[in-house]
């Protein structure tokens, strides 16, 4: 794509708007920039009313929400090409791209695979949705180099040229239906990982996941937590790459069913980078994984504490219930909720001692919980219920804060939820 002297507008001035500008800066474009939040008012290059000028082009960036999007309309009505912040990057990419998207373990996947590639040598790229953008990377980028892309469906709703050449879908599971309306619209926009991929890419799918596991390309490979006849399976407590066993369940020390789909994703994905089973082993042995994932903040007077603050939907809670479901679990769950329905949690019970719900969505999981007679608290703000939790939870006892829900009710991020929790968690009583 050709940028010299064209006028671009960025749309969306977060992390991936601001590594936008510089990028099409070093193109020779001619930027400007807009955002709904009008706090970016007083930067030099905004625009205020972006529909009286005539763009070449709009560039994305993923919390720009596209359905109902007045201003973008307005774009499409003037034919205005519009593309995403990963369309961009993409077309100025070297190497090779491995794309992992999934509604949870994106990142988990993502950071595997990063430290399986590294340790076996390669020059390895990590950005995406998991912190740095992919446009702030590009320039960076080189033949021999290989990039790993968390992508999320908010970066695929507008894209139209982002393309990997090794692709991987973890899981399909109902999440931020708040932005993308039902379900179907979710999985239609999952399913554009697969619409630019050519047929020497390779489409990597969880064979126990129902709608990745539909996911369609000519050059496929599965994994499974069960035996297949080819592809990345568990047979007899050892991962097999088709026939060559590569590392024993044993030395995995990630927690849960869940965790194992990823490390099964991983093991998928690095497969195909020619690296030696020694490194792939090593890598995932010496995994740490990343903060607010299941995260075990330690043992206090016999309770275990387990920062959870990522799971910001239901299969993500699931997730971390089951890892923990030999143990008596307190769980808080809440914060602000995104149109889910929580019944498939409680209906198992699992071994839900109490439920401490809070936040904006806390009233709507508690009645659902009480459906099931499992026994609950409620409190409005986030602390209150920590507080409860730390008062109730008795010798044995694990509390997880797997919350379910987005964070933004009552704070700026999961971040930032996680820290508060660790906080209350490790205060001493007076
Ligand atoms: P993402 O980047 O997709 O949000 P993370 O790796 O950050 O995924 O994990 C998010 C949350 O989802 C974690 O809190 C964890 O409990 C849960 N989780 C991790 N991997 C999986 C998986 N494969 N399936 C379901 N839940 C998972």
């Amino acid at each position: 794509m050709k940028l010299k002297n064209k006028k671009v507008l960025v749309y969306g001035l977060g992390d991936s708007g601001r590594s936008v500008i510089k990028l099409l800066k070093s193109k020779g474009a001619n930027v400007s920039f807009y955002d709904d939040d009008i706090r970016y008012f007083e930067y030099v290059g905004f625009e205020r009313n972006p529909t009286e000028k005539e763009f070449d082009l709009v560039v994305l960036s993923p919390g720009v929400k596209c359905i109902g999007n007045k201003l973008l309309e307005n774009f499409r009505e003037k034919e205005i090409e519009i593309i995403s912040e990963i369309d961009l990057a993409y077309l100025f990419a070297k190497g090779k791209i491995i794309a992992i998207t999934g509604t949870n373990g994106k990142t988990t996947t993502s950071m595997l695979v990063y430290k399986i590639l590294k340790a076996s040598g390669k020059k390895v790229f990590l950005c995406g949705n998991i912190g740095l953008p992919f446009s702030a990377v590009v320039e960076k980028t080189s033949k021999d180099c290989v990039v790993v892309c968390e992508v999320s469906n908010f970066q695929l709703e507008s894209s139209k040229y982002f393309r990997a050449d090794v692709s991987c879908v973890l899981n399909v599971m109902p999440d931020h239906l708040d932005r993308h309306g039902n379900f179907e619209e979710y999985l239609k926009t999952k399913q554009k990982i697969t619409q630019k991929i050519k047929s020497k890419d390779l489409l990597i799918l969880n064979f126990d996941d129902f709608y990745a596991k539909r996911f369609f390309h000519k050059k496929c490979m599965y994994f499974s937590k069960k035996i297949l006849k080819k592809g990345v399976f568990v047979k007899n407590n050892q991962i097999f790459v088709n026939k060559k066993p590569i590392l024993s369940l044993n030395e995995i020390f990630l927690k849960g069913e869940k965790n194992l789909e990823n490390v099964l994703a991983s093991v998928s994905i690095c497969s195909k980078f020619k690296v030696a089973s020694q490194d792939i082993s090593l890598a995932i042995q010496n995994f740490v994984p990343a903060s607010h994932r299941m995260q075990n903040l330690g043992e206090i007077n016999g309770v275990c504490f387990i920062d959870d603050s990522k799971a910001t939907n239901l299969a993500s809670t699931l997730a971390c219930v089951q890892a923990f479901e030999n143990e008596q679990i307190v769980l808080l769950m809440g914060g602000q909720g995104k149109s889910i329905e929580y019944d498939p949690l409680f209906e198992k019970r699992y071994n839900i001692k109490t439920l401490i719900c809070f936040g904006k969505e806390g009233r709507t999981i508690f009645e659902c919980a009480k459906k099931y007679d499992i026994q609950s608290e409620c409190f409005e703000k986030f602390a209150q219920a920590v507080e409860y939790a730390k008062e109730i939870a008795t010798k044995g006892d694990y509390v997880l804060l797997s919350p379910a829900c987005a964070s933004y009710d009552e704070f700026s991020s999961y971040v930032e939820r996680g820290e508060k929790f660790k906080e209350i968690v490790l205060r001493q009583k007076l």
